[in-house]
């Protein structure tokens, strides 16, 4: 594979939003659109040359489902319509329990906290997983003692270092901003929110989606 310019797929991620979001009249051609990148991602790394073998990152390996997650709106509408699909609306008492606890905590705190994600199962599975947050996708490891230790330095106020892969971060982080990017252009609210607080938002007004589309923005005061 020839060297890729992520600053061009950005771009690109960008202008092919911008290009759907045009009629605005519905949410579905943004989420086929979310999903033609997410399955280009994983194209895009199969191709790559670098060295996947030594990712550690699978399934029931959850040490790093305690951060902040950031996602876009796009992002949180199609965690709700997989939740709906599923049958699944009753995480939203986890999400609430959750949210409490969280809420307004920056990176560090919320790692003090040590409450896992509301969509990690009983067996530390992404119940989500199809539909994950792309800032999700971009965290790999090597080694997941190396996370749990990285995670526990923290509380020692000491930095550990883990090694992970850097085109797959750069890959979701840059899909991440184009996505982002071409909402804003388009007039839509493309700013982030924490995944727990927009979900739990999400699942209590099932309008928003509309309102999105008609160009409302959300503020934090509905947020929390
Ligand atoms: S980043 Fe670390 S804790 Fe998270 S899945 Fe990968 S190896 Fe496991
Ligand atoms: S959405 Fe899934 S992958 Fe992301 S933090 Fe939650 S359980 Fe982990």
């Amino acid at each position: 594979m020839e060297s890729f310019d992520l600053l061009q797929y950005q771009q690109r991620v960008g202008e092919s939003i911008v290009e759907v979001c045009r009629e605005q009249t519905s949410f579905d051609p943004v989420q086929v659109q979310l999903r033609f990148w997410a399955e280009d991602a994983e194209k895009l790394l199969k191709q790559h040359p670098g060295d996947r073998s030594q990712i550690a990152c699978g399934p029931g390996c959850c040490s790093c489902c305690v951060i902040n997650v950031a996602i876009l709106l796009p992002e949180g509408f199609a965690i709700v319509r997989y939740l709906k699909q599923q049958e699944r609306e009753h995480v939203a008492e986890r999400l609430e329990d959750l949210w409490r606890q969280v809420r307004g905590l920056d990176d560090d705190e919320r790692l003090f906290v040590q409450r896992s994600c509301a969509f990690l199962d009983e067996d530390g599975n992404c119940s989500v997983y199809p539909v994950r947050p792309l800032l999700c996708r971009s965290v790999t490891s090597t080694c997941s003692n190396s996370c749990r230790e990285a995670l526990n330095s923290k509380f020692l106020g000491e930095e550990k270092a883990v090694l992970m892969h850097q085109f797959q971060q750069g890959l979701y982080e840059g899909l991440f901003s184009g996505v982002a990017a071409g909402l804003e252009i388009s007039g839509l609210d493309g700013r982030s929110y924490p995944l727990a607080g927009l979900v739990r938002y999400l699942l209590q007004d099932s309008e928003f989606e509309t309102a999105w589309l008609e160009g409302h923005r959300l503020t934090w005061k509905d947020i929390y």
